[in-house]
């Protein structure tokens, strides 16, 4: 490590403290000791505003965030996040765990904080006869899709492979197989979880089960170092999308719309309006063009899937390549990003979707307000999914029959704020249809905890009073203490 202690006192000098009056107080001096000290101790690093890899160190896989943490510490085992939360304890320093930094818009400001990176806590384990995972807080979805489909297995991952599994697990979940399966944060088994002080303990049904329970779609309390899944079985499934051009976005997604009353747990969709580059990567029949697409997961057979799928089929799309896959392909099937960019990405729960809702979000899509706005989805909610079917949880489900998201990038064109602005106008479009709980996974901007999850904030509370009373750790939405 090295360090400019100049350097360090500007990146601290808004730092304000919690007030628990037996902790040191925040000094420039005792605060480049105490890291220097820690720098000594870890397996991993300390990266101060001086280091020549300063900037790799803080920069959040949402690149449109400009994170200005006290420090960066690269952990690299569980012992160095104990370390670093032992000293956050002591020095009135807050720590804000981060995997890839999807969620970094949610964050907040860190000019009081310590950027805990953990994304070299990547192991993957997969036991394919008790059907689980053991990762550690730093893995992708990617890791565990690929590790669970050579044993026919799938993690209730979500659209994207790239996203991490601890901070997708921990705000809920929502994926291809969760009409039939529920929600991620259902599949947690237990977590190892590093509490302020430096202490390690295991949450899990039948130890530190307030903790489980507050880890399990609620955010949780300390920084979780590794956590155990369920797995399921997904021996037969089909997945692919059926395209159409953009024109004909009000016919499909109307009809979309109200098959979804009728489709079974077994197939999750979601209907889309994008627009693609013009990317050389991209085949010629679709680069650069605007599409309707929908895009479905079956958890059975393709004669499942061609039942299922045959209302929209008589809409003569222009691609159909549903098909049986392995799930691997999951992690494909909505083409996220593969790399690190800058945009803005919010959803909306809706609680009720009709002919009216289609065409106020079509219109606002087809609006100069809206203009950035590259991918419009409503994904199908319902199912396992529903609020109040999972038990031992902060989250039981979510209260809506579908979640529309927005995404628009920040171009040369376009600046963060004004993507950011694109994005909201879509979505107000269906404010009369937005539900009162909203999806922490769906939502970039600090909120009330609240409106994440409900009554439920609650016991929350009292989990976090329990196992952080003086809110060290840091979490997006600003949900420490
Ligand atoms: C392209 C894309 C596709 C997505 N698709 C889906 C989807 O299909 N379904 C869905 O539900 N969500 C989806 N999301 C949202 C995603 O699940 C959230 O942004 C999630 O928080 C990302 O987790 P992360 O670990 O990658 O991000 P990070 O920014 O690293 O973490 C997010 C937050 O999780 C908490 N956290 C992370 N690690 C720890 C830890 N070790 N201990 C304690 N707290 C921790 C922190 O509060 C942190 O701020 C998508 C996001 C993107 C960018």
């Amino acid at each position: 490590m090295t360090m400019s202690t100049d350097a360090l006192a500007a990146s601290r000098s808004p730092l304000t403290t919690v007030s628990n009056p037996s902790r040191t107080r925040l000094s420039g001096a005792t605060l480049d000791a105490a890291l220097d000290d820690l720098a000594a101790l870890l397996d991993g690093e300390v990266v101060l505003p001086s280091d020549p890899d300063w900037d790799a160190a803080r920069a959040a896989w949402q690149l449109g965030v400009d994170q200005r943490p006290v420090a960066v510490v690269i952990a690299r085992t569980e012992n160095d996040v104990a370390r670093t939360l032992r000293l956050a304890a002591r020095m009135d320093v807050r720590v804000a765990p981060q995997g890839t930094g999807h969620g970094a818009a949610a964050l907040g400001d860190l000019s009081a904080a310590i950027l805990l990176r953990t994304s070299a806590l990547s192991y993957v384990a997969v036991d394919p006869i008790g059907r689980t995972a053991t990762v550690g807080a730093g893995a992708t979805w990617g890791s565990v899709i690929e590790a669970a489909a050579r044993h026919g297995l799938a993690g209730l991952s979500g659209s994207s492979a790239t996203v991490g599994v601890v901070g997708y697990l921990l705000g809920g979940g929502v994926g291809w197989l969760g009409r039939l399966h529920g929600l991620g944060a259902g599949s947690i088994v237990s977590a190892r979880v590093a509490l302020p002080g430096g202490a390690v303990v295991v949450a899990s049904a039948s130890e530190h089960a307030d903790l489980w329970w507050a880890l399990r779609g609620g955010g949780g309390a300390g920084v979780v170092t590794e956590v155990t899944i369920r797995l399921v079985d997904v021996a037969r499934l089909t997945a692919g999308s059926l395209w159409w051009p953009r024109e004909r976005a009000g016919e499909v997604l109307k009809a979309w719309a109200r098959l979804l009353p009728h489709l079974p747990r077994e197939i999750t969709t979601t209907a889309r309006v994008l627009r693609l580059p013009d990317a050389p990567e991209l085949p010629a029949a679709i680069r650069g063009g605007s599409f309707t697409l929908v895009q479905a997961a079956i958890v059975g057979s393709d004669e499942l899937a061609d039942r299922l799928l045959a209302p929209l089929r008589e809409l003569a799309p222009v691609i159909d390549d549903v098909s049986p896959v392995t799930p691997d392909a999951l992690g494909r099937l909505a083409m996220d990003p593969a790399e690190p960019s800058a945009g803005s990405a919010e959803g909306v729960v809706l609680s009720s979707l009709d002919d009216a809702a289609i065409d106020a979000w079509l219109a606002a899509l087809d609006s100069e307000a809206c203009a950035g706005v590259v991918a419009a989805d409503l994904r199908q909610l319902g199912g396992a999914l529903s609020a109040g079917t999972l038990d031992d949880a902060a989250l039981t489900g979510i209260d809506g029959v579908a979640a529309a998201v927005a995404v628009a990038p920040a171009t040369p064109a376009a600046t963060l704020a004004q993507a950011s602005a694109m994005v909201e106008a879509a979505l107000e479009a269906l404010e009369p249809w937005t539900g009162a709980l909203q999806y922490a996974n769906f939502v970039e901007r600090p909120v009330e905890q609240r409106t994440l999850v409900g009554a439920a904030v609650d016991r929350l509370d009292t989990v976090r009073l329990t196992y952080d009373p003086d809110g060290t750790v840091l979490r997006r939405h600003g949900a420490g203490r």
